[in-house]
Parts: C-alpha cells; structure tokens; sequence
C-alpha cells in the first residue's frame, strides 16, 4: 500500500493548472504537456485579434463536446486593463455541465469515478463553468476522434498527446467555452489503488474552481480578464493570479484528500502522514547540502525550477514535489491551529481573489491570504518552515493525525 501511495505521489505531479503548469516540475516518469502551449495561445491570440473583431461570435449553446461560441466573443465592455464578459451559459443554466468525453478503452469504473467526483465537487464547491472532461486510454483510445472533438475548444487548433496525464484548466484563451480535465488510465485502471484516481479527479477538478473564480465577479456577475496582467506574470515571472503555486497545488490537494476522505474513497490520516514524512525527507535530504528549504520557494514555476533542478544553488536538486506534500501541510496547519476553516481556505478566497486582485493588481493572492487564511503571507512563511523543523511526533499531534 505504501508503494502505491508513493506511485501516486509521483504521479500527481503531472497534473497542471493554466497553460504550462504542467511543466513546472520536471518529471522522470511522465512527461506531460508540450511546453509550447503559453506561447502558442499568446500569438495566436495578438495575431487574431483582428479578425476576432470583424467576424461576430455566435452563442451555439451549451453540450457536451461542443463549443460553446463559434470564435471568441467580443467584450461587453472594457474598463482599463479588464475587458469584462457574460456568457450564454450563465443564464441557460449550461453553467452547471459536468461532461465525461470518454473514448475506446476507458472502462465503465473510470466513467463512474470521474462522474461521482463531478457531481459530489459541484455539490460541495460550487461550478460556476461548463466543465468538459477528456477521459482516455494512452494505448486503446483514436487520437483522431479525440482531437477532432478536442481541438475546437482551444484557441489555436491544438491537440494534445495521449500520454499519462491528470491535467485541469480555465483559460483567459477560451473561458468562453468553460474549464475543462484530462485524465488517462493510470488514475482509474487499478480498482484497487486506495482511491487514489477519486482524489486525482478531486484534485483536477479544484483547479477548475480555483481557476474559473479568479475571473469571476460576484457582484456585476460577469468574468473580467486582464490580458496585461496576464502578460506581465509570464514575462516578470510573477505569481499566478490564483496565488503561489504551493497554495494552488496545496489547495487542490487539501481539497482532493478532504472530499474523498468524506466519501470514504481515501484515508485521510494515511495521506497526510505520508505527505508529511514526505515532506520531511525533503527538507532533511536538502539540509544535508546545505540547503534551506522553504515554502517561499515554491511561489512560481520558476522559482520551483531553480530548487528542484541542477539550477539548484548547491548544483544538486531537491527531492520534488514539497508545492504538494508541504503546500498540502500548510493549508492542514492553518486550519488544524484554528487560523482558517474548511469555508475560508477552500471557497471564499477563491470566491474574492478576482476582487482583491483587481483593487491590488499583481498582488491580491497577498491580500486574499492574510484576509481568509487569517494571517500575513510573510508571517506564514516563517511560521510554517520553523514548524517543518519540529519533532515529527510534535507536528503529527498539532496536525491532529495522531
Ligand atoms: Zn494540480
């Protein structure tokens, strides 16, 4: 069982939010997305933008693989940076689609994971997307047939490859045509791998919440994208507008091990202690290099990039993955010390994140946090890496996982 735990602790490293998150660790055993999506949907969509202008976008209604739009739509008013939008779906009630695309070789068990976590996480978080769901197996299912279905709902005609992968994404490229997950066999073949496909699934799903509100105003309830801040977190290689990669990752996996402990698909104090022993080896194994790990470093895929690689200052990587095991800590921490709740930490910050981001452009993560994770991002940071460093038996009894 412990083997399998540790498989899937690898595995989820795969799963990526936005458009090249799934890079942001590399990973010997799978290699997931081509690295070419980001730059590939940011001149397609400077190059277009004329031609979007001139050709008016239809609303075609909301089923499952069909896009929603038949090109992008036009705003329905711009005010600054933000061009704001209200689509279809909102009000045919479309928004609350969950599809499971399934091709040749997936099996009625991986349909029936995938749809009982979609209905339980729309239950729980909320959807406020179309959600379309690419389930497939990498040997047996018709890449023809898929990309045929697939390509329509990117901006530039793109597919992707079928290889192992849990991937979850909205994007400010095609927000119009909702969010949307992959998923292959190796996270729903095995019946007996301890539930680990239902928390992948949950996993995948939360990037879905934690990326579609952050367009999302609740007040004027429409989507409001700043393409310049967009822009500008790629080229400063800032933190994403969900905040740190620990937390967007820490988050969906609180989130997928939570839910799925509630439905009695996975054992929650077995993860965590696991994830915790985890976490631990990665900051002893780094100590022995000299090297102090803490969870500021895993912000942004490129500050993740230089620990975990041979850009690592010490010339020698860190072990991966502490954006999980230890971003996953810190939300349990937070919320075993009584400084945030199961409502706080996993709907209202995503709830006010676009509000907060647009009042303090590039840095409402920073104001989202100290407001609903109840106390200042730095302060964390420093409360958190000295808890790292304390007994195991002392973290597993504030951490309630005795
Ligand atoms: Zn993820």
């Amino acid at each position: 069982m412990k083997h399998k735990l540790l498989l899937f602790s690898f595995i989820i490293l795969s799963c990526g939010v936005e458009e090249s998150e799934d890079n942001l660790i590399n990973n010997d055993q799978f290699s997931v997305s081509d690295n070419s999506s980001t730059e590939n949907s940011t001149a397609n969509n400077a190059s277009s933008n004329n031609s979007q202008q001139s050709e008016s976008s239809t609303y075609l209604g909301t089923n499952c693989k069909e896009v929603s739009y038949s090109s992008k739509p036009d705003p329905d008013y711009v005010n600054g940076d933000y061009s704001y939008y209200t689509y279809g779906w909102q009000s045919d009630g479309t928004d609350q689609n969950s599809c499971v695309n399934a091709y040749n070789g997936v099996t009625t068990f991986g349909v029936d994971l995938v749809n009982a976590v979609l209905s339980d996480a729309k239950e729980k978080l909320g959807q406020i997307v179309p959600v379309n769901t690419w389930i497939f197996h990498t040997q047996n299912s018709d890449i023809k047939t898929i990309c045929s279905d697939y390509s329509p709902f990117t901006d530039d005609s793109s597919c992707f490859d079928l290889q192992q992968m849990a991937a979850a994404t909205v994007t400010q490229y095609v927000l119009h045509n909702g969010g949307e997950f992959k998923l292959s066999e190796i996270f729903w073949s095995d019946e007996e791998q301890n539930g680990a496909g239902y928390k992948v699934a949950y996993h995948e799903f939360f990037h879905i919440h934690q990326n579609s509100h952050k367009f999302y105003f609740e007040e004027t309830e429409n989507f409001g994208i700043n393409m310049t801040q967009f822009r500008n977190v790629d080229e400063n290689q800032g933190v994403n507008l969900v905040g740190p990669v620990w937390l967007e990752e820490g988050g969906a996996e609180f989130a997928g091990v939570w839910y799925s402990s509630l439905k009695g698909w996975v054992n929650y104090n077995e993860y965590w202690i696991n994830y915790l022993d985890e976490a631990r080896s990665v900051i002893s194994d780094a100590a022995s290099r000299v090297d102090i790990v803490s969870l500021r470093d895993y912000e942004t895929r490129y500050s993740i990039q230089r620990v975990e690689s041979s850009e690592n200052p010490t010339g020698t990587s860190r072990e991966f993955a502490y954006a999980y095991s230890g971003g996953g800590l810190a939300h349990l921490y937070l919320i075993s010390k009584g400084f945030t709740d199961l409502n706080n930490s996993m709907i209202e910050y995503y709830m006010n994140i676009a509000e907060l981001e647009r009042e303090h452009i590039g840095e409402g993560y920073i104001y989202a946090f100290e407001e609903y994770f109840g106390m200042p991002l730095d302060s964390f940071y420093t409360e958190f890496d000295d808890f790292m460093l304390k007994p195991r038996e002392e973290q597993l009894s504030i951490l309630g996982l005795e």
